[in-house]
């Protein structure tokens, strides 16, 4: 006997039967995202490897360890560990950074990371991300923070706190270096190997290490806000001004650094503690260097991203509402093969006014077909046999209350089909009261 093949570690199936709340997220997301004036963009899945070395950074966890790079036919590409990376490659291969500023795009992509898989944290993930390019205002931070905020408020979530920070742009960056690297220095050798080479390349990433000795040597490093220099100083409480002036409440967290070497000024993460350890449900920042370290012009930058997976699971721990699965409107039972090209015609014009409508594809009896229906939550059912073509009508029968009415399978098929439908739906409403 063949051997099962399974799905690969940390990889999930999105089943039709939790479809829906994959829609409630999407749907949220892109409602929101476009009420902000965000078009989507879709970008392909693998790039070339290059592109994540220079932007997402070599000293990275994310490009260390975790990206699944393969070399074919001679290139080395790259599944995409996030989504950045490769929309502002596109914004400038299809020159739309030459058109009026800010640039505002969002995607729904999944994305692929090698990391231990565990509840929130899989191989193959999915994000809803966006990007502001070109303005270096704060108002932007604000509006980008504004929108997660936004879509976590429409899905009905709770406890979600926001933290930010700022880590400053190149010139504080270097001063604080220093200061990261007279502190470490002590204590080099109790580092983690990684920490050990990153102590010179970018003595930051010590911070946002996963090893529990780093992590206990890092608690008392010096904080990057005390080396803000007065421009992303301005730039940081322009920001901290404008949330208060939305009602958005906020965490200074100066420990937050973010995974991704891009980051610039503001950096900022929401964080549940309701789902376990894997608790931000979205991360985000001021990226001012990338597009140009990219071959564009100095541009500054920023964006988010959020993981759906979490915020689902969040929903599901929140009882939060989805939408409803589609359900079926209409079984249509034909007794015999002469009914079926009745019941072909029947749901056809019912579908094309929206109804969801079936009729049997297993060549089934009366009997199965009808438990087939009940299974399916049919609302409706009809049954077409010799009488129903002879007379022309048939009964529809609303399976919930058992009432039959007699409708025309004619001409008037339609206008009588409809008819009762509403009226059903109608009546629903008025016994819910
Ligand atoms: P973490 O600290 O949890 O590893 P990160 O800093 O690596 O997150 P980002 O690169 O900022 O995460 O990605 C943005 C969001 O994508 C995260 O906030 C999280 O919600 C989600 N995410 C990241 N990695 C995974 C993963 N392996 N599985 C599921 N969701 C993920
Ligand atoms: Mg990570």
């Amino acid at each position: 006997m063949a051997i099962k093949i399974t799905r690969p570690n940390g990889t999930e199936d999105i089943l039709p039967k939790n479809i829906s709340k994959w829609y409630s997220v999407e749907n949220a997301a892109r409602n929101v995202a476009e009420s902000f004036g965000f078009k989507e963009i879709r970008i392909p899945t693998f790039e070339n490897t290059d592109l994540f070395l220079r932007s997402v950074g070599e000293t990275t966890d994310v490009v260390q360890k975790e990206m699944y790079t393969v070399m074919a036919k001679e290139t080395k590409f790259t599944l995409r560990p996030e989504g950045t990376a490769g929309t502002i490659r596109a914004l400038l291969q299809n020159g739309m950074l030459n058109e009026a500023l800010p640039q505002k795009v969002f995607y729904i992509l999944s994305c692929f990371r090698h990391e231990r898989p565990q509840a929130g944290r899989l191989r193959e993930f999915h994000q809803f991300g966006l990007e502001m390019v070109g303005s270096k205002s704060a108002r932007a931070d604000a509006e980008v923070i504004c929108l997660a905020k936004t879509l976590l408020d429409t899905l009905g979530l709770k406890n979600i706190e926001l933290n930010i920070n700022s880590i400053g742009c190149p010139t504080c960056r270097k001063k604080y270096h220093e200061a990261l690297r007279a502190f470490f220095a002590d204590r080099k050798e109790e580092l983690c190997d990684t920490c050990k080479s990153r102590l010179e390349k970018n003595p930051m990433r010590i911070l946002d290490c996963k090893s529990p000795v780093c992590q206990e040597i890092a608690k008392n490093a010096p904080v990057i806000t005390d080396y803000l220099c007065e421009e992303c100083s301005t730039h940081f409480d322009d920001l901290k001004k404008y949330l208060t002036s939305l009602g958005i409440a906020y965490s200074i967290n100066p420990k937050i650094v973010r995974g991704l070497d891009y980051y610039t000024k503001t950096v900022f993460e929401f964080v549940t503690t309701e789902i376990g350890a894997q608790g931000t449900v979205c991360g985000g920042g001021r990226y001012d260097g990338l597009v140009e370290e990219l071959g564009g012009k100095p541009t500054p930058s920023l964006g988010f991203a959020m993981g759906i997976e979490r915020i689902l699971l969040l929903m599901e721990k929140q009882g939060a509402t989805f939408l409803p699965e589609k359900e079926l409107d209409l079984y249509i039972a034909p007794m015999d093969e002469s009914a079926v090209t009745k019941a072909m015609q029947l749901a056809k014009e019912a579908r094309e006014a929206g109804y969801t409508v079936e009729y049997d594809l297993m060549e089934r009896g009366l009997k199965a077909q009808m438990k087939y229906a009940d299974k399916k939550g049919a609302a409706f059912t009809m049954v077409l046999g010799e009488n129903e073509l002879n007379s022309g009508t048939a009964k529809l029968k609303n399976m919930q209350t058992g009432e039959q009415t007699e409708i025309s399978i004619e001409d008037k098929f339609f206008e009588m089909f409809e008819n009762v439908m509403l009226n059903s739906m109608f009546s629903g409403v008025l016994e819910e009261k």
